[in-house]
């Protein structure tokens, strides 16, 4: 088996966002000595982001700006990230969208762009960073799902988002069996309510309150939460775990 090398590059999608959960990430990573490749729509912002996180850590870091729904931008983003940094060893996908509307209002561009997003973009970032950790012998993938997946909703997003985060699922046990062989683990987490702006300014105290009642944890949680758990599941110690679903959502959903 091919061993962890020291200097090792994970890659985070969606890590841009200020309070977000890609964000508290690739701090938490850098912060255990991970260099970071950023990921995220605004190629400027990634690069800035890349930059500080290189400066407060004194790791290497690098930006790529990509839409994670075009497979042709995702793979030029990772080309340019993989000559800039040490081996990939780990990519976490964590860029998705929220979509609330209605079932019956949800028309063909909706479906296509929540889907695009949250289940074709983390297919294009697994198919193009497995390339590289199949041919090294080494690999860690994980990808956020949603406890909406398992519940069908009922949070704040609604039927498109809740069928493409299954569909992560999915893709995470399949590509967990084909890409076993080569050392590469793919694990998928499954948040519960997360304190970010993905909900759109909708998370107001009253709502906290509102969702912390369905929780056996008395509060909703961090992107710390998930940065540190993404953390766990992509260090060397966890190669033996494969094709899970990790929740993290305070206890929402038993099963
Ligand atoms: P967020 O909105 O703060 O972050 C999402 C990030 O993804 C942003 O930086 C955004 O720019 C980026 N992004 C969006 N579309 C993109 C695209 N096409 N290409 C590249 N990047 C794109 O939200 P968050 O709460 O941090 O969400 C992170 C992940 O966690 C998402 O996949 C979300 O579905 C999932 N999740 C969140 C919660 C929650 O309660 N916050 C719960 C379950 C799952």
């Amino acid at each position: 088996m091919t061993a962890f090398p020291l200097e090792r590059t994970a890659i985070v999608t969606g890590a841009v966002s200020e309070r977000g959960i890609g964000r508290a990430t690739i701090n938490y990573l850098a912060a255990q000595g991970w260099n970071i490749g950023v990921i995220d729509l605004d190629d400027a912002r990634c690069r800035a982001t890349a930059k500080d996180i290189a400066a407060s850590y004194g790791v290497q870091a690098a930006g790529a700006g990509a839409d994670v729904s075009d497979e042709a931008s995702v793979r030029a983003a990772i080309d340019e990230l993989e000559a800039a940094l040490p081996q990939i060893v780990a990519l976490a996908n964590v860029a998705g969208v929220s979509s609330p509307v209605p079932y019956l209002e949800v028309d063909a561009a909706e479906w296509d762009r929540v889907l695009g997003i949250n289940l074709n973009g983390v297919h294009y970032a697994t198919r193009r960073a497995a390339e590289s950790m199949a041919r090294d012998g080494v690999g860690r993938i994980v990808n956020i799902s949603s406890v909406s997946a398992q519940r069908g909703g009922g949070t704040f997003s609604k039927t498109p988002y809740s069928a493409a985060k299954a569909g992560v699922i999915g893709l995470t046990r399949a590509t967990a069996r084909e890409l076993g062989e080569f050392n590469i683990t793919v694990n998928a987490i499954s948040p519960g309510p997360i304190d970010t702006d993905i909900m759109g300014g909708t998370l107001s105290e009253e709502r906290k309150e509102e969702l912390t009642r369905d929780l056996v944890v008395n509060r909703i949680g961090s992107p710390r939460d998930i940065a540190a758990a993404i953390a766990f599941l992509i260090s060397e110690d966890a190669g033996y775990i494969s094709g899970q679903t990790l929740n993290v959502d305070g206890g929402l959903y038993m099963h």
